[in-house]
């Protein structure tokens, strides 16, 4: 809310500040204060700054020119009106050139409120420009402050036309602290300079020119402006045919990113070889395995008659030894197989490959007497034979370790945001807490070969499978009360 403006009467007779005080209390001027005197006139000023002062020409002991001299020292945008019972030109001019604001004659006294008004008016606009200046100085001040200190280079440019308009250049006209240091050369040998002349070339030109016609900004990474350094600039148009950039010193990032993609290179190509490794040395082992298992079946049958007792059971140890040996290595095979054969994906029916993986296991089904409940499957994006793969080991599995009871398999499949979640339940032995995630690490097993057959290759087949599908496998189990085998796969699928 705007306060009454107050205005000061500096008048040493009673009767002309009455004449006075009831012309601006008409007028609607309510604040108003009386100094008769050049001590009571000081007094009012040091109380508060008044709005404006209406002063006596001529007093006793003062006059309303050295009473203006007090104010304006005090308060420099405060007007003043003089007030005169007879004013002469030369007067006049005095009072004007001492600085105040306009004259009345007291014999013209209702003059004062316009007069008055109008000096108010004047005043307050006065204010309100110095307040912007004020305002704008400030906000010239804090952007400088910003301009240096920013730790990001900023540099200014004009583009420059040839006589048909046409762009071909540009000129530095300012840069930051920040910019001086990034390209390691003072100001004085930057502003004012073309890039033709500082790059051999109008560097980046193009992009610029089309920051100025789009007025979009873009951002490139640059290996010129300083060369062993990589700069990220934005270029932003700021004026009429001006543009900023903002830079950006990724050296050190981009060098990060390098190393790790060479790491990353490098790892692929051990992991290939590695591959490759398991993968030749589990196929060669087969031929030499081969042949012992044949040779002991041949023992076996040939000298049937002359073995004892003894050498007998011994033959059979090696040749139970070699198959074990056997069944090892071909599961180990396909356990390399899975990264290393890498099949197109295809849409499939995850419905008719859990059918097929049954199918496959058929005869342990009927030798173990166990129901298999499906609920409805998604189609999907899969690798086909790893899928029924992955649901082969995980029914087995779940077939395999039944307890007491014949063995329950159910089979299901659930939306979880951006996957599918599928579930294989059994009603088996359980798995202890503790070893719940071990038993998905390559030969983890938690029995011997004697109490359930096995390689304990099957469920790392079953998380590479997953793996290679976007996907996460865990189990969910109680000892006793069975388990239930879960694994993801993303919706959108892998390719
Ligand atoms: P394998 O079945 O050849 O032993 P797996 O890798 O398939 O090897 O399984 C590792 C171990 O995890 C198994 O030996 C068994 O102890 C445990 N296991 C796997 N599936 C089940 C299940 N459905 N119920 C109880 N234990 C299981």
């Amino acid at each position: 809310m705007m306060m009454d403006p107050r205005v000061l009467v500096l008048e040493d007779s009673r009767s002309d500040f009455e004449l006075a005080r009831r012309e601006l209390v008409k007028a609607g001027l309510r604040d108003i204060e009386w100094a008769r005197d050049r001590g009571s006139f000081i007094e009012a000023l040091e109380r508060a700054e008044p709005s404006i002062a209406l002063l006596d020409h001529s007093l006793p002991d003062f006059d309303g020119i050295s009473a203006m001299r007090l104010l304006r020292e005090r308060f420099p945008d405060v007007p003043s009106i003089i007030v005169s019972g007879a004013i002469g030109e030369e007067i006049a001019i005095e009072t004007m050139r001492a600085g105040a604001t306009d004259y009345v004659l007291k014999d013209n006294i209702e003059r004062l409120v316009p007069v008055t008004r109008r000096a108010l008016h004047e005043a307050e606009q006065l204010r309100a420009r110095k307040e912007v200046e004020r305002e704008l100085l400030e906000s010239r001040k804090r952007y400088e402050l910003l301009f240096s200190s920013i730790n990001e280079g900023i540099s200014m440019h004009e583009l420059i036309h040839d006589a048909d308009g046409v762009p071909v250049d540009y000129r530095t006209i300012n840069i930051n602290p920040a910019y001086e240091r990034m390209i390691d050369k003072p100001r004085g040998d930057v502003i004012g300079v073309t890039a033709s002349a500082m790059f051999g070339r109008p560097l980046h030109l193009d992009r610029y020119v089309k920051v100025m016609e789009t007025g979009e900004s873009v951002s490139f990474e640059d290996t010129e402006i300083r060369p062993g350094k990589v700069l990220l600039i934005s270029a932003f148009p700021f004026e009429p045919m001006r543009f900023a950039t903002l830079a950006v010193d990724i050296t050190y990032r981009k060098e990060l990113e390098t190393q790790l993609e060479e790491r990353a290179r490098e790892l692929a190509r051990s992991n290939e070889e590695l591959q490759q490794f398991a993968y030749v040395a589990s196929h060669d082992l087969q031929e030499p395995l081969r042949m012992v298992t044949g040779y002991m079946t041949l023992l076996q049958k040939r000298c049937d008659g002359q073995l004892d007792d003894q050498a007998k059971e011994y033959v059979r140890f090696a040749a139970e030894g070699a198959a074990r040996a056997r069944d090892l290595v071909k599961d180990l095979l396909e356990y390399s197989r899975v990264g290393s054969l890498q099949r197109p994906m295809s849409e499939a029916n995850m419905e008719h490959l859990c059918d097929l993986a049954c199918i496959n296991l058929r005869e342990q089904i009927r030798e173990e007497g166990a129901a298999i409940e499906r609920g409805p499957l998604p189609n999907l994006v899969v690798d086909e034979v790893q899928m029924v793969a992955l649901l082969q080991n995980l029914i087995s599995n779940a077939i395999k370790f039944h307890g007491p009871s014949p063995p329950r398999v159910d089979i299901s499949c659930r939306e979880d945001g951006g996957e599918w979640v599928f579930c294989v339940k059994d009603n088996g032995i359980g798995i202890e807490p503790s070893y719940q995630e071990r038993i998905f690490q390559i030969f983890q097993r938690l029995h011997g070969v004697g109490e359930y057959p096995g390689t304990g290759i099957g469920l790392a087949i079953c998380k590479r499978i997953v793996e290679r599908h976007g996907g996460r496998i865990w189990v969910e189990s109680s000892p006793g009360e069975g388990s239930s085998f879960f694994f993801t796969v993303l919706k959108s699928g892998r390719s």
